[in-house]
């Protein structure tokens, strides 16, 4: 009898095979072609089958693949590590690699936590974040995640954080708008901080632009000023998690330079390896350093994989390949063109609730009735339906979002590869009015016996 493995009969049927994939498309074994516009939320940075980065990870793999990083380091992760800080702003001069944004988000967090115990302090050990943020899904970056449905069947978690709200401007908890709100989401960080006592707290936490818990909610532009002077009044350390908003998403090297604003810890990841190799980082700067190098001399943390060469070279030749094709340059405007389209969809589709984000990260947010922000009933998986049809029009997005509830609520990501040509970014939205109209169909004939 053929032996049959578990996962064969999901095989074609569920999850197509992929042969390959070049620019910003994606080829399955039958010949079906798919514009990925979701990449895992912004991985494929610089598209598929880039000739350049499987040179430079073949190059390295001749000279060496590994070395035992307790011991040694080698010539790609130290060039990296240079060209790295050579490209984030202020003093975000040290790196520790590591293999996945979740790891890189726990490292952040665990220096955060040392660089206070080498400053005598013993107890700054809690991470403050926010509701509706995705930090990782390894359990302490769980932990500090506002990510409910996520947080579910693990609660009660290793350390119930505590969060505040985000910048959802959308869903204002305080119902007005910005500027003239005063960032009151941004004082909530103040309140927090004077509850729990500043001498309990380590850091806060935040994605730039909220990705998957969220659906690309860009915050409104002093938001972060006020968050990093509220840090600073506490002596509290900033981690930004630009796991999916570095390698120049929205146009700079970290999304926080879009409103002046330096980390004293970065969480960078996917768009690092572009998902050529798995490589994250947790960066930090020289006032986090100088206790721990002055101390224990080592950040506490590290995985055997840790500043694998191969990985660190292939992440080196993604940075060169952005800066030879001076590729950031035109995030923005492609960026703008991409959301002025979607747009246009707006009025043609009125489940269409809000459109934002920044650079070439954008998401859309559905709602069953667009003038009270009425949510669709999680039951009817809207998202998960959404991305369903458009996988079958051959277009890839990504699903994020379950409101500000965490349960109710839809949104997707529209992430294509910053390598997007104006007619791909079309074909896109094409794409795109096409799943709608599917779905427009299937709500008009009622979705599971409901209307
Ligand atoms: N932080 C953010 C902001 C993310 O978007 C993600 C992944 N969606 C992570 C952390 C975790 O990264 P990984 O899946 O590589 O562990």
């Amino acid at each position: 009898m053929e032996k049959t493995f578990l996962i064969k009969p999901m095989l074609d049927e569920i999850y197509p095979v992929i042969d390959y994939g070049k620019g910003v498309y994606l080829f399955d074994r039958n010949g079906k072609k798919y514009l990925d516009a979701a990449s895992g939320a912004v991985t494929a940075n610089i598209g598929h089958g880039v000739a350049e980065i499987v040179e430079a990870m073949m190059e390295q793999a001749k000279k060496v693949s590994f070395v035992y990083r307790s011991q040694f380091t080698s010539e790609a992760a130290e060039k990296l590590a240079a060209k790295i800080a050579e490209w984030t702003p202020g003093e975000l001069n040290w790196c520790f690699f590591v293999n996945s944004g979740s790891e890189a988000t726990e490292t952040a967090m665990k220096m955060a936590i040392q660089h206070w115990q080498e400053r005598g302090n013993q107890t700054k050990t809690k991470i403050l974040s926010r509701w509706v943020s995705y930090h990782g899904i390894t359990m302490g970056a769980l932990s500090m995640s506002g990510h409910p449905s996520r947080r579910a069947r693990f609660i009660p978690l290793l350390e119930d954080f505590p969060a505040i709200n985000p910048p959802y401007c959308y869903r204002c908890p305080y119902n007005l708008e910005a500027p003239s709100c005063n960032y009151l989401c941004a004082k909530e960080l103040e309140t927090a901080i004077k509850r729990i006592g500043p001498d309990q707290i380590a850091a806060f936490i935040a994605e730039p632009v909220i990705g998957a818990a969220g659906g690309a909610i860009s915050p409104p532009k002093d938001y972060f000023k006020q968050i990093k002077m509220i840090c600073e009044e506490y002596d509290i350390l900033f981690i930004a998690d630009e796991v999916m908003t570095g390698f120049g998403r929205t146009g700079t090297m970290l999304a926080c330079e879009q409103w002046g604003v330096v980390p004293d810890i970065v969480a960078l990841g996917k768009g690092m390896g572009a998902g050529y190799a798995p490589i994250a980082a947790a960066v930090a700067s020289e006032k986090v350093m100088e206790p721990i190098l002055a101390g224990s001399k080592s950040v506490m943390s590290g995985h055997t994989l840790s500043a694998n060469p191969q990985s660190c070279a292939v992440s080196l030749a993604v940075l060169e390949y952005l800066e030879k094709n001076d590729i950031m340059k035109e995030v923005d405007n492609k960026g703008v063109y991409l959301k002025y389209q979607l747009e246009k969809l707006k009025p043609q589709f009125n489940f269409i609730g809000d459109i934002r984000g920044k650079g070439l990260l954008l998401g859309i947010e559905f709602v069953a009735d667009p003038i009270t922000k009425q949510p669709f009933p999680r039951k009817l998986s809207v998202t998960q339906k959404i991305i369903e049809h458009a996988k079958d029009k051959g277009l890839l997005i990504y699903p994020a979002g379950s409101g500000i509830d965490g349960v109710n609520g839809d949104a997707v990501i529209i992430s294509p590869p910053l390598t997007i040509t104006k007619r791909e970014i079309e074909e896109l939205v094409f794409l795109l009015k096409g799943t709608f109209t599917v779905f427009s169909d299937e709500i008009n004939t009622g979705m599971d016996g409901e209307n």
